[in-house]
């Protein structure tokens, strides 16, 4: 590139403004890079805005403050038990710089985070895992402190809000529905309804936000408060080597191709490949999932140009370069499609099963969203299981509500006729319209049932663990997570593998700089989010998995760049 090309001169550019890559650029800037952000959409956030928003950080001193003693070293052990001792530097930097990362954004930025207390690590019978203080989520953000920039904020995806706009976070749904047992619970459900009401008169959906949203919002809040510009409409689609060096970077906006130079690096924060097929098919199990809960802009650019420049894109280990969770396909109003995650709402619940083609249960369903998609990549390996069918009866639906039919529905007719659910008035009427052999379904059933009454699963030991008995009821007996499946009409819910991020990318040192195939780094070259392959191999310790290494290496590259010499 001769010089006087460039159209626009910086010291650090970040491509993606989700949670990654806001955070490189935040980091940046507090250490005194200028930084700008090109981001291909319209708005910030990514699929970073749409998420629950947990973050992951073994012994963060929010949890310790709130009384949950925790170690990095027994997180240490657990993920060496998790995903076999690979000595890798990276987990290694992100246990050690985790708790502190968190907190110099939280000294120094609008960032704030509480602890979530009592969240089980998702394999907790083994060693080293926490029954508490890992898992952090954002604090409630007041989206009206953005003024017009709020409109700059992705919503949450719709099956999320209530009214079509309304967040509301496990404990508001936990206060909505116990509206009528407790005064507080029911001055909060009102409290919530008015703020979301008085919203509407001024926004195009409510400000209150939690979760993924609470994130991106207070990143870009602070952001916007240290004068970090974002060119929105703005995709990278290329690099500038010199002399060895990544130098800079073709954007293509809405007026055209830019250059800019950006003397201390450009970090990938693309979002990873999700909706790119070459990549979906090299790294995900055959036959390849086509479905994602990605956002669309996430077409793998990050890793695409990497690889023009050296970089090398690695599998996972676990080798289903996902993670993932079931997910039902919902009709929406304007007729396009959306996807329901059954995150941790449904499935742990008494009274539920999967089954597969057969008629036959292959899982522990309370187990953690991404072992149920992996039980279902292996049980579709003998007989097919994707799509799996959630089977459970009225009065489950009644009490729990299953995908995005709430608890206290009784008519199913609409679900039915947008093909969200099928209804049966027995198990075999059920199976038929499944194409699934009756008698089987009813065995199932009725197998199901006997253990719901004795109170013990020996097939699949759904609610002999802490994850399980966690996400169950407390208040059903003997056993949390086990039902009878007895009130007709029984309802099925079809589900099928989708990924909340990916787990193949970008292979990178510990300082989130993208390494060659001789793990030497290209110089100037970062990747951070789900554009750096992730650190748990496949593997999804716990709740939080890919937002706490995303804004750990996000700090990490933004760091390298602005204390490392770029002569
Ligand atoms: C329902 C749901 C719940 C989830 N809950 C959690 C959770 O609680 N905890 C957790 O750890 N993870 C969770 N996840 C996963 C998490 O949201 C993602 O892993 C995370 O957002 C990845 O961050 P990222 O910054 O890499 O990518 P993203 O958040 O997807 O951001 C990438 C950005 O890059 C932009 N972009 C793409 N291409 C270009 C280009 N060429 N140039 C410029 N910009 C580009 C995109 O438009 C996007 O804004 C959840 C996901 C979903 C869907």
């Amino acid at each position: 590139m001769p010089d006087g090309a460039w159209d626009r001169e910086v010291d650090f550019l970040v491509a993606g403004a989700g949670p990654g890559g806001m955070t490189a650029a935040l980091v940046a800037a507090l250490e005194g890079l200028n930084v700008l952000i090109c981001e291909k959409s319209e708005q910030v956030g990514g699929t970073g805005a749409t998420s629950a928003g947990t973050l992951w950080i073994p012994e963060n001193s929010q949890s310790r403050d709130a009384g949950y003693i925790d170690s990095a070293n027994e997180a240490g052990a657990y993920l060496d038990a998790l995903i076999g001792d690979g000595g890798d530097a990276r987990r290694d930097a992100f246990l050690a710089h985790g708790p502190k990362v968190i907190d110099d954004l939280v000294a120094r930025t609008d960032l704030q985070f509480v602890a979530c207390g009592q969240h089980p690590d998702y394999r907790n019978n083994l060693p080293g895992a926490a029954l508490s203080g890992r898992a952090i989520i954002p604090e409630a953000f007041d989206g009206r402190l953005l003024g017009r920039e709020f409109r700059r904020v992705r919503p949450p995806i719709d099956e999320f809000m209530l009214f079509g706009g309304m967040m509301v976070g496990k404990i508001d749904i936990a206060r909505l529905l116990g509206r009528y047992r407790s005064l507080s619970n029911f001055a909060h459900s009102i409290k919530l309804l008015l703020r979301y009401f008085g919203d509407r008169l001024r926004f195009s959906r409510g400000t209150r936000l939690v979760m993924g949203n609470a994130l991106v919002a207070r990143l870009f809040h602070s952001l916007r408060k240290n004068g970090v510009p974002i060119l929105f409409g703005a995709a990278l689609r290329d690099l500038v080597a010199e002399d060895g060096r990544i130098t800079g970077a073709v954007i293509e906006t809405g007026d055209g191709v830019i250059n800019v130079r950006a003397r201390n690096g450009v970090v990938l924060s693309t979002g990873g490949f999700a909706h790119n097929e070459k990549y979906r098919s090299a790294f995900m199990p055959d036959p390849t999932p086509a479905r994602s809960m990605a956002v669309a802009e996430n077409t793998g650019d990050g890793l695409e140009i990497g690889e023009r420049f050296g970089a090398m894109v690695t599998a996972d280990r676990a080798g289903s370069g996902g993670l993932w969770t079931p997910v039902s396909v919902t009709r929406r109003k304007d007729g396009s499609t959306g996807l329901y995650p059954h995150i941790i709402l449904d499935r742990a619940k008494p009274g539920l099963i999967a089954v597969n083609s057969a008629g036959r249960r292959f899982v522990n369903e309370g187990v953690s969203y991404h072992d149920f998609v992996e039980a279902m990549f292996r049980s579709n390996e003998v007989v097919p299981t994707i799509p799996a069918y959630l089977i459970c009866d009225a009065q489950f639906v009644a009490k729990y509500g299953i995908g995005i039919i709430h608890p206290g529905t009784r008519n199913f007719a609409p679900f039915e006729r947008s093909g969200y659910s099928t209804s049966g008035v027995t198990i075999e009427a059920l199976a038929e319209k499944l194409s699934i052999e009756p008698s089987a379904l009813a065995d199932t059933v009725r197998r199901h049932n006997r253990f719901a009454a004795e109170g013990s699963d020996p097939d699949f030991g759904k609610g002999d663990t802490e994850l399980n008995r966690f996400n169950g009821d407390p208040e059903h007996g003997p056993n949390p997570c086990l039902g009878q499946i007895a009130v007709s009409p029984f309802v099925a819910v079809e589900v099928w593998p989708a990924e909340l991020g990916c787990s193949a990318g970008l292979a990178t040192t510990a300082d989130g700089q993208v390494t060659d195939r001789n793990d030497t780094p290209v110089k100037g070259l970062y990747a951070c989010g789900n554009d750096m392959g992730s650190i748990m191999a496949g593997t999804y310790p716990g709740p939080g998995t890919t937002l706490g290494p995303a804004m750990v290496f996000g700090y990490q590259a933004a760091m390298h760049a602005a204390h490392t010499r770029t002569d």
